[in-house]
């Protein structure tokens, strides 16, 4: 059944667009309200194509806002001593507003050590452990990325979430349980799926909000989603198809006609997530600068 014309189409790169033009006014008016600019440092341990293609993205989207972007690429046989002097003297940096490590690192890299060795408040992934339990306990945090553009979206396609069932397929540090954390205090009843879960389509069908991040090609099926549900696609899956190499998501678009909207991939979590990085570091240099008062553009 494809019926996919039906649903509305959650269009994340023009939303993405919006906010990124939104922070470009944020920037220009911290500029000349402090005559300083915010910056953003990325660090890359070896030479991984997709994590140089990330990073490359979001150095250019760092200029293009009229940030400073401070890009380390390292040798894939750093030390962790060295990795951890290089983030003593990213921490320590006046123009360095905002850190973020690539994920993964090479296997001989301890990753929660380096994470929690960045400065919480310049953890613009929001991976530090006192970020994670700050958004535990509805503390201020710096909130990931990626499950803070879905909740933007989210907002912006329903409103008011209180009360919704929520349903998050997926459970990692990165996306699932951050992604779970924020619809709770969004006063949504939320169930987490995760691969030793019983009967996932089951819990699906329970879905008002179902947000999918199991990194499984077109795992959600039609039959999953419960009619007028708005689905969230965060899955990147490169497959082949026809002879083609081409990236689906974990949801099987072309049978979600019945959602009242789900965004596409490509073209709807991934352009937020960049997005929600920038604003992340503009966060991080207002609360570095306390006398700084612009209008937030993101609110949680
Ligand atoms: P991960 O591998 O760390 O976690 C996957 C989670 O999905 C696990 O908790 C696992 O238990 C669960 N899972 C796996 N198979 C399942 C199944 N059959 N049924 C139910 N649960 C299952 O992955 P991640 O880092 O959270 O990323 C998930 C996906 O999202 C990947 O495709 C990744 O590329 C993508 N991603 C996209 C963005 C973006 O910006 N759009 C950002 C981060 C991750």
């Amino acid at each position: 059944m494809n019926t996919a014309l039906l649903a509305e189409r959650i269009d994340g790169k023009g939303f993405a667009a919006t906010l990124v033009n939104q922070l470009t006014d944020e920037v220009n008016d911290i500029k000349a309200a402090t005559g300083l600019t915010p910056g953003l440092a990325v660090v890359l341990v070896g030479e991984d194509p997709a994590s140089s293609v990330y990073v490359s993205a979001k150095h250019r989207q760092t200029l293009a806002i009229g940030m400073q972007s401070f890009v380390h690429r390292l040798p894939a046989d750093t030390a962790q001593a060295d990795l951890m002097t290089l983030l003593d003297a990213l921490n320590a940096a006046n123009e360095v507003n905002g850190i973020l490590v690539q994920l993964p690192l090479p296997a001989h890299l301890d990753t929660h050590a380096v994470i929690n060795a960045i400065d919480p408040d310049k953890d613009v992934d929001g991976f530090h452990i006192l970020n994670a339990g700050r958004l535990a306990t509805g503390q201020d945090a710096l909130v990931p990325c990626t499950p803070l553009g879905c909740l933007m979206m989210l907002k912006d396609r329903l409103g008011n979430l209180e009360g919704l069932n929520a349903v998050v397929v997926g459970k990692s540090n990165i996306v699932g349980k951050p992604m779970a954390q924020l619809l709770m205090a969004e006063n949504c009843t939320v169930s987490v799926a995760h691969s030793k879960s019983r009967d996932v389509p089951a819990l699906c069908r329970s879905a008002d909000i179902l947000v999918v991040a199991a990194g499984c090609p077109e795992l959600v099926k039609g039959d999953w989603i419960k009619p007028g549900a708005v689905v969230i696609d965060v899955g990147i899956n490169r497959i082949e198809r026809d002879g083609r190499s081409r990236i689906v998501g974990d949801v099987a678009f072309d049978e979600a006609g019945h959602a009242a909207a789900i965004t596409p991939v490509p073209g709807g979590v991934g352009p937020m997530t960049i997005a929600c990085l920038l604003a992340n570091t503009v966060t991080a240099f207002k609360r570095q600068h306390h006398h700084v008062t612009t209008k937030a553009v993101v609110a949680v």
